[in-house]
C-alpha cells in the first residue's frame, strides 16, 4: 500500500512533534532528515519530511518544499500537509504564504486551509486571533524573536501580507458547528474566490471536526495540531488498519549508552539523578579538548569495559560559570564546536563498539550526533516525555535513538526511556 499522508516540516524539532502526532493518532510514521534518495520501507503509513526551511530566503524555501512534494508524489502520497510552527512563525516575506501558494500550484488545488492552533499546548485562534496561553500572539514574547518576530495577531492579516491568494477565515462558530458546516463553508469561500483560510480552534474537538472535514483537501498547512483529525479519514475509508503505531517498532538489540551536550537546567537535573542512581559517568571538558587532549580516545578507553554493565554516559554538561569560563577563553562558537565535535565522534565510536540504544541530550548535539551517525531517516516510536518519542533509524544498522532537545523530559528521563523501548 503506497504512503498515506505526505508532510513537509519546516524544521526538525517541528517535524519530530508532528510525526509524533501522527503514530499517536496511529499511523507508522517515518521522519526524513531532508529530502531521501532511496524509497521509506513498505508498511510506512506517513512520511514527515523535515527541512530547515522556515527562516531561509523565500524563494529557496519555496524550491526545497517543491521538491519535497515532488518526492511524496512519486511515493503516492494522497494528501499533502505543510507543517509550520504553531506560532505561525514567519516574516512578512514568507516563507508560509509563499510555500503555501507553491504548493497549491502544483498540486492543482484553489483552496487550503491554515490553522497554526494546537489547545492542549495553549496555541488557540479564536476570531482569526492567535493566543499564546492568555496572551496575544503580539504581545507574547514571540513579539522579541530574534528571526521571526511577530507583531501581529491577527492571522488572517498576516498571511494575506504573504500571499496574493485571497485569505479568508473560518469562525468559530462554524467549526463548533461540526464537520459538515465547515465543510459548507469551505465551498462558500472558494466560491467567492478564496485561496486560503484561518481556521479559528480551541479545543481538541475542534480540530478533530477540522481534521474531518479536510479529509478531501489535497493541501493541509498547519501546526502538528491537525494532524490528531485526520488519521480517522484513512481508517474511515478503511486504508489504516494499524492497532498501535508507536509499539510497531523495528527492535533493536545492543548496548546502551546517553551523550549528553545540552547545559539546560533540566539536562542537569537529569544527569544529576541518573548519577545519584548509579549511571556511570565521564565527563569532557572543552579546556581540555582546546588543549589537543585526545578525550573521544580516553572516553571510549573508559566507556568500553563498562558498556556490558549496563548504560553510560558521556557528558560536556556544565553549571553556567563553567559554560561561561570556558566560552570566554575559547570563544562561544568555538567551545561549542569542540564539544559538538567530540561528542559525535564519541556517539559514533559507541556504536562502532556495539550500541544500538542511544539517548541524546541537546538540540545542537543531536543536529551533531544524527550526521557523525549518517542517519537520514527515523522511525518514530512511543513517547517518552512530551515532545521527545524513541525512534529507531533505518539504514545497514538500525538504532534506537532518543533525541531530547534541551529542556525537555521530566528527572528520571534518563533511566525512565529505557523501560519504554518495545
Ligand atoms: P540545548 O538543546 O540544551 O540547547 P544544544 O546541544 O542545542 O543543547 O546546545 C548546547 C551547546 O553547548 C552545544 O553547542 C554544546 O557543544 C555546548 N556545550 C556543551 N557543554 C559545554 C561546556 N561545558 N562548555 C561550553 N559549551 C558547551
Amino acid at each position: 500500500m503506497s504512503i498515506l499522508l505526505g508532510c513537509i516540516a519546516d524544521d526538525f524539532t517541528g517535524a519530530t512533534d508532528l510525526a509524533s502526532m501522527l503514530v499517536h493518532a496511529g499511523m507508522r510514521t517515518v521522519q526524513t532528515i531532508g529530502i531521501l534518495k532511496e524509497p521509506v520501507p513498505p508498511g510506512t503509513d506517513a512520511v514527515v519530511i523535515a527541512l530547515k526551511s522556515r527562516t531561509i530566503p523565500a524563494d529557496q524555501a519555496v524550491a526545497e518544499s517543491l521538491a519535497a512534494l515532488q518526492w511524496l508524489r512519486a511515493a503516492g502520497c494522497r494528501q499533502t500537509y505543510f507543517k509550520y510552527c504553531s506560532t505561525f512563525d514567519s516574516t512578512d516575506k514568507g516563507n508560509i504564504g509563499p510555500v503555501a501558494e507553491a504548493l497549491m500550484a502544483a498540486l492543482d488545488t484553489p483552496f487550503t486551509i491554515a490553522c497554526p492552533a494546537f489547545p492542549e499546548n495553549k496555541r488557540t485562534i479564536f476570531k482569526g486571533h492567535l493566543f499564546v496561553g492568555d496572551t496575544l500572539l503580539a504581545e507574547s514574547s514571540m513579539r522579541n524573536h530574534p528571526l521571526t518576530p511577530m507583531h501581529d495577531s491577527n492571522l488572517q492579516r498576516v498571511l494575506q501580507r504573504q500571499t496574493a491568494k485571497t485569505v479568508g477565515l473560518i469562525e468559530h462558530s462554524t467549526v463548533a458547528a461540526g464537520t459538515q458546516a465547515i465543510q459548507e463553508r469551505i465551498e462558500s469561500l472558494k466560491a467567492e474566490g478564496v485561496g486560503m483560510a484561518i481556521v479559528d480552534a480551541i479545543s481538541n474537538d475542534d480540530l478533530l471536526q477540522i481534521g474531518a472535514a479536510c479529509a478531501d483537501l489535497p493541501l493541509i498547512t498547519a501546526g502538528s495540531g491537525i494532524a490528531l483529525g485526520l488519521p480517522q479519514n484513512f481508517r474511515a475509508q478503511g486504508l489504516l488498519d494499524v492497532q498501535d503505531a508507536a509499539r510497531d517498532l523495528p527492535q533493536t538489540q545492543g548496548l546502551q549508552a546517553i551523550v549528553c551536550g545540552s547545559c539546560s537546567q533540566a539536562t542537569q537535573a537529569q544527569l544529576a539523578d541518573a548519577v545519584a542512581r548509579g549511571t556511570p559517568a565521564y565527563a569532557i571538558d572543552p579546556m581540555r579538548l582546546a588543549a589537543n587532549e585526545d578525550l573521544v580516545s580516553q572516553a571510549m578507553a573508559w566507556a568500553t569495559p563498562l558498556l556490558n554493565q549496563g548504560p553510560v554516559i558521556v557528558y560536556a554538561t556544565a553549571s553556567p560559570d563553567r559554560v561561561k569560563a570556558a566560552q570566554e577563553k575559547l570563544g562561544v562558537e568555538r567551545a561549542g564546536a569542540l564539544v559538538e565535535e567530540a561528542l559525535a565522534e564519541i556517539a559514533r565510536r559507541l556504536v562502532q563498539a556495539g550500541v544500538r540504544q542511544l539517548i541524546v541530550a541537546g538540540g545542537e548535539t543531536s543536529g551533531a550526533v544524527v550526521t557523525a551517525l549518517d542517519v537520514r531517516s527515523l522511525r518514530i516510536g512511543p513517547t517518552i516525555d512530551p515532545g521527545v518519542p524513541w525512534t529507531v533509524s533505518l539504514g545497514a544498522t538500525p538504532i534506537a535513538l532518543a533525541l531530547k532537545s534541551g529542556n525537555f523530559g521530566a528527572t528520571d528521563f534518563f533511566t525512565k526511556a529505557w523501560s519504554l523501548l518495545p
